[in-house]
């Protein structure tokens, strides 16, 4: 059978949203739970990929299935395209299996033309609806070259600027119809003379170019940018929903609006949105004029929002979930183009899943699979400190938009906003508005601040999807954007000047106010404390100071998956004493250094014990090559030639000698424990007699030190070290009189190490993934340098993702799943865990649920990120 590239509303239902898109899923269901939706159809993300795989067009198969389509729309709805009687207007819409708000491009009134202008005006006693008609017209022309043709779109906002001053007037609405027509027949010079050719007029041929432009919006820059964030594939495509227009722009008794069944920013259960009389489609988020709060839709438009209660009431039952709406009234009737589970803070996410099953609607299960992990993120970081915000005064208020605390240095730009974070600086973007375009402006910057635009303008929903702190709409700024400065509250403010702002009350302050660091509880500990209980992953951290250890404690981190030693090095006196045993000629002087050091060591584990309270402690030995810590300045040289009593020439020589072609793959890891055996001594003594003194202050604890040996790829290596750290450790233990147990265990991060791990077993007594270097060898190359090729493999589409950040599932993934498998044919109660950055990412997560890893090991901020997490992929792993 042919594949069925077009559904009619009529045709479809929620859980098709892989083929109709979210947006013409949900269009079907509230169709099908008697909404009043406009009844068109939607064309399959499987006619996107087609388009892809045909070489960007469109073929005559699914062509002829859309004019199909187009027919029995027109039939359902009594109206032709191009009719001069009863003219059929639609508007042409994309829509992702995955909302990507803004991304991509919608057009409106496709279908008019000359002559339909022309006959819907003559066809009309009402004198006013001619203004409609030109308000449509001049809207459609406008939208259209720019999404199908790429035209900027700046021409033609210059034109109606142009018109506006030249009338004297603020507004689009206060231009008269011959105003109107007038522009419409300017932009169609314009397109013209932008294009060197006449504006489409067959309807067919608009909506042709239309479908095309959806399809390749697909693949533009802001959508790629925005997918890559949100872990959208590239190869799902976008649908496309053709749908009958209705007029929110017919007169004072229509409009436009968004809402939110809930509050998006708090959670708190009340409507919340914004209507605009007499507009259409983006005006309301456009912030081209400021909309009225939906309540007060209640006064002048009683019996729409009377429906608009109702249908609020209907989907919310419906869906289980908050809903985020797009309707209009036309001519006092409601009319519905949108529903979705609306995006929303971490905060108010944990609110409406909380109360979502207070109110009996879903279980603790459901309502751990709703939140976002990645989004806990911003919970989880600093807030401004309450004191000195109370002794701070606002200098101006806007919308508390995306909550949390920013402060930074002010830019204009989205491309400054960039700029000045790759220096090192941390800035608050502020914007008349912003626009899709912005999007990686926006996330370089630590907070948002617009002069337009209401709580559902591009910078509210998109800041809330990033977690970034925003406040919009402070009308009071007096925007000088071309000169990069700004007055408010009599006070100009330049690019660079300081300011702080408040995504939870909207305030605006002169300076830097001091920030602190965020406080976890209620419901975030109600939707960890059902995480918890569901999942079946434990959740370690990387620590290397009893700070961080406590920090990830409090956090939730069941045990310290990754102590590297080398980071306690780099004090001082320690790094003298380091460098000692660098350049030492004898192991006796080795030795010797080497003893100065071991009491720091021992001390840190002690630390390190103590904060976890008896938890498992995996403490990896030194990894990195010996270079990185010889001194590199003249001064640091004298002063080791000193203490070694050799000459500046001598030292400098040695430095010279421990230079490497390749560091990474050079002498490092366990290399530099067989060449010399005396660090891995010292280093096993430190831990021991830490874990011995820890057992002795608490005997209650379960102190079982965990020894890593890193970058083993051959099992004779490992058996090697493992020998030295053994007699070591067994003689303190035996000299202390104590009974302690104690694992020696190994990194799997090279890719031999992978493929023989039934071999490493043998002696490994556990197994940790590192997989920052075992990526980094398995793809063969550096992760230091990514950075320079990276973003043409995204442009090619080679790469959708940085595998540094995100597991590669394939490839290191396949080693992982092989390793852990063969390492438990032959020690099966071994623990294996993961301790790279992966290991706090919310995908990679779910993978080493399903390899049957023990735990994953991540910073102490991704600690709740990574509980939330593992309890999603066993929630979810249930049903397969
Ligand atoms: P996005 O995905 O960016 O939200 P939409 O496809 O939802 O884009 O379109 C944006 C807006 O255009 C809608 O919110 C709605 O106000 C307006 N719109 C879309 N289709 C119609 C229609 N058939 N009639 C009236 N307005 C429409
Ligand atoms: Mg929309
Ligand atoms: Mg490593």
């Amino acid at each position: 059978m042919a594949k069925k590239y077009c559904y009619l509303f009529t045709e479809g239902n929620a859980g098709m949203r892989e083929l109709l898109g979210g947006k013409g899923a949900n269009l079907a269901e509230m169709t099908n739970i008697g909404l009043p939706v406009p009844q068109g159809f939607t064309i399959t993300t499987e006619a996107c990929t087609q388009y892809y795989e045909d070489g960007r067009k469109i073929n005559d198969e699914i062509m002829s299935e859309i004019m199909q389509y187009v027919e029995t729309m027109e039939k359902i709805n009594g109206k032709k395209f191009g009719d001069l009687k009863n003219p059929l207007l639609v508007s042409v819409r994309s829509g992702a299996r995955a909302s990507m708000p803004g991304m991509m491009d919608t057009i409106l009134n496709l279908g008019l033309n000359d002559e339909v202008v022309a006959a819907m005006i003559a066809g009309n006693p009402d004198p006013k609806l001619e203004r409609v008609v030109y308000d449509s017209d001049r809207r459609f022309i406008q939208t259209f070259p720019d999404v199908v043709m790429e035209v900027g779109k700046k021409y033609f906002e210059r034109l109606i600027d142009k018109m506006k001053a030249e009338k004297g007037v603020k507004f689009d609405v206060d231009l008269t119809a011959a105003d109107l027509k007038s522009l419409a027949e300017q932009f169609k010079a314009e397109y013209k003379k932008q294009l060197g050719e006449d504006f489409p007029s067959d309807p067919k041929v608009q909506l042709y170019e239309a479908i095309r432009a959806v399809f390749r919006s697909w693949d533009n820059p802001r959508a790629n940018v925005y997918r890559r964030d949100n872990d959208i594939p590239y190869s799902w495509g976008t649908a496309v929903n053709v749908m009958p227009m209705v007029f929110g722009n017919l007169n004072n008794n229509s409009g436009t609006g968004v809402a939110f069944t809930r509050d998006p920013a708090t959670g708190e259960k009340k409507l919340m949105g914004e209507f605009l009389v007499n507009a259409q489609g983006e005006d309301v988020v456009a912030g081209v004029r400021t909309p009225m709060p939906i309540a007060q839709m209640a006064t002048q438009f009683p019996e729409a929002y009377a429906d608009f209660e109702k249908v609020c009431e209907k989907l919310e039952k419906h869906y289980r979930d908050m809903q985020d709406m797009e309707f209009t009234v036309e001519n006092g009737k409601l009319y519905m183009l949108q529903c979705r589970s609306g995006k929303r803070t971490a905060q108010a996410a944990l609110k409406i899943a909380c109360d979502l099953v207070d109110e009996g609607m879903r279980t603790p299960e459901e309502a751990v699979l709703m939140i976002e992990p990645r989004n806990l993120d911003t919970l989880l970081h600093p807030q401004f400190d309450a004191k000195a915000l109370k002794a701070a005064t606002p200098i101006g208020k806007g919308l508390g938009a995306s909550p949390g605390a920013a402060c930074g240095q002010i830019v204009f730009t989205a491309d400054d906003a960039e700029k000045w974070k790759a220096a090192g600086k941390k800035v608050v973007l502020v914007r008349l508005e912003t626009s899709p375009e912005d999007i990686t402006g926006m996330k370089a910057a630590q907070g948002i601040l617009t002069v337009r635009g209401g709580m559902t303008s591009h910078a509210a929903v998109v800041a809330r999807g990033m977690g970034t702190c925003c406040v919009s709409g402070c009308g009071d700024i007096v925007m000088d954007e071309e000169n990069k400065r700004f007055t408010l509250a009599g006070k100009t403010f330049h690019e660079g000047d300081v300011i702080s702002i408040d995504g939870s009350t909207g305030n605006i302050y002169d300076g830097a106010i001091k920030t602190v660091d965020a406080k976890i509880e209620g419901e975030f500990n109600r939707i960890m404390g059902w995480a918890d209980q569901f999942r079946k992953l434990s959740v370690r951290t990387n620590a290397d100071t009893p700070r961080d250890a406590k920090k990830a404690r409090e956090l939730g981190a069941e045990g310290i998956g990754l102590c590297r030693t080398e980071h306690m090095f780099f004090d001082p006196e320690r790094i003298a004493a380091f460098r000692e045993m660098i350049c030492a000629d004898t192991k006796e002087q080795r030795e010797a250094a080497l003893d100065k050091i071991m009491p720091y060591q021992q001390g840190d584990f002690e630390a390190l014990f103590e904060a976890m309270e008896g938890d498992p402690v995996t403490i990896r030995f030194l990894d990195p090559p010996l270079h990185e810590f010889v001194p590199t300045t003249e001064d640091e040289i004298e002063l080791l030639a000193e203490a070694q009593g050799k000459s500046v020439d001598e030292i400098k020589g040695i430095i010279q000698g421990l230079h490497e072609a390749n560091p990474m793959m050079g002498h490092r890891g366990c290399r530099l424990t067989v060449t010399y055996p005396e660090i891995a001594v010292m280093q096993t003594k430190a831990v021991i007699r830490a874990a011995i003194t820890t057992k002795k202050n608490h005997p209650d604890w379960n102190i079982v030190p965990e020894i890593m040996i890193p970058l083993v790829g051959e099992v004779k290596e490992l058996a090697f070290v493992k020998k030295i750290v053994v007699l070591t450790a067994d003689k303190e233990i035996a000299d202390a009189g104590i009974d302690l147990k104690y694992e020696v265990g190994t990194m799997i991060e090279i890719p031999r190490a992978a493929l023989l791990a039934d071999e490493i077993a043998r002696e490994a007594e556990f197994f940790c993934f590192g997989t920052n270097d075992l990526t980094q060898m398995t793809f063969g190359f550096s992760r230091d340098d990514a950075g320079k090729f990276l973003p043409s493999y995204y442009d090619t589409k080679i790469f959708e993702n940085d595998p540094f950040a995100k597991l590669d599932q394939a490839g290191v993934g396949k080693l992982m799943d092989m390793a852990v498998k063969m390492g438990r044919t032959v020690r099966p109660e071994m623990h294996i865990g993961i301790c790279g950055e992966h290991g706090g990412d919310p995908t990679s997560v779910e993978f080493c649920h399903k390899i049957g890893l023990s735990y994953v090991s991540c910073s102490p901020f991704r600690v709740p990120i990574a509980r939330l997490a593992a309890a999603q992929a066993a929630i979810r792993s249930k049903g397969e």
